[in-house]
């Protein structure tokens, strides 16, 4: 059991403006830390400096707080934090935990892949580079051992890293660290104890626990919330050109997600604002009553113009 004060936070990857999914994932964070009497952090994660688009992260800020996600402290940025990535990478290298790697993209295109469709790195440099090779990456050796690990939605499971994801990269060919190194030295420096965020990155969580038990850092709890799809069954993103949260009717907007996350609001609710409908999901909330299943987005013509269709 967790016994440290609850510190949860929300790590948006300012790509573009937040969508109807990332409001589902913001909302159960936010939910979830309040509804504990915890803290609740804001992350920049535009360690992915090629994908980011400038200008992103302010309106992301200026959204949360038009949809009433009040968060606490200074927002942490990613971008500002490489010493902290190196100085973990560093201590991996000390312990003979990662290696170099020379493999390019289309070298590993015949590799085999996991159920998410993610190459599964074959360890062709696990052993020294071949002659001639040039590093490009660096990897980190995983075990063929299950990583057994509970999730707070989707209960007790397991992932063996050998089979399922291979040796991962820690920091890119392009120079960049890769998002699972960054993303578990940030949690452990912001001293996360709470993970509440979108079921896409759900089979993540072993690499990171790993990367946790290799740095000596402690292993937050872990909850994965509904995916909004469109309905052709894709994730909302930019490229599934998933359209920004609108400026106006957020009320309803905002019972749409909570409606995603099990939490319809009560008939006297409608029409309230923001902040009114967090009061009441705040008091009634428990992570456990979040349905597994994903939710589909309308189409963005319906008539009464809501991103959200209710989940069947
Ligand atoms: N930055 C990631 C995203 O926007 C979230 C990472 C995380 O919550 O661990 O998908």
């Amino acid at each position: 059991m967790n016994l440290a004060p609850y510190v949860g936070r929300f790590a948006p990857s300012p790509t573009g403006p937040l969508h109807a999914g990332s409001l589902v994932a913001a909302v159960a964070s936010w939910l979830d830390a309040r509804a504990a009497g915890g803290r609740w952090l804001v992350r920049m994660e535009d360690i992915d400096r090629p994908r980011c688009e400038p200008g992103a992260a302010d309106t992301i800020l200026r959204q949360m707080e038009a949809y009433g996600l009040v968060w606490d402290g200074e927002v942490w940025v990613q971008s500002q934090r490489d010493d902290a990535y190196a100085a973990a990478l560093d201590a991996l290298k000390a312990r003979g935990a990662v290696y170099p790697c020379a493999c390019t993209r289309s070298q590993l295109a015949a590799a085999p892949r996991n159920h998410e469709g993610e190459i599964v790195y074959p360890g062709t440099c696990r052993n020294g580079l071949p002659a001639g090779a040039v590093a490009r990456s660096w990897r980190v050796r995983v075990p063929d051992v299950s990583t057994h690990f509970h999730d707070r939605i989707h209960g007790d499971l397991q992932q063996n890293l050998a089979h399922e994801v291979g040796d991962f990269i820690v920091k890119r060919a392009d120079g960049l660290f890769a998002y699972q190194l960054a993303v578990v030295v940030d949690d452990a420096d912001q001293g996360i104890t709470h993970v509440v965020r979108g079921a896409d990155l759900l089979w993540n969580t072993p690499r990171q626990i790993y990367l946790q038990t290799l740095l000596g850092l402690p292993t937050p709890a872990y909850a994965h919330v509904p995916l909004v799809t469109n309905a052709a069954g894709q994730k909302l993103s930019k490229q599934t050109l998933a359209p920004a949260l609108p400026e106006s009717g957020r009320g309803a907007v905002l019972a749409q997600a909570l409606a995603v996350l099990g939490y319809p609001p009560p008939r006297e609710l409608e029409g309230a604002k923001p902040a009114e409908l967090l009061a009441w999901a705040r008091v009634h909330w428990h992570i456990t009553n979040v349905p597994p299943r994903p939710a589909v987005a309308k189409p963005a013509q319906a008539p009464d113009n809501l991103p959200l269709a209710p989940s069947p």
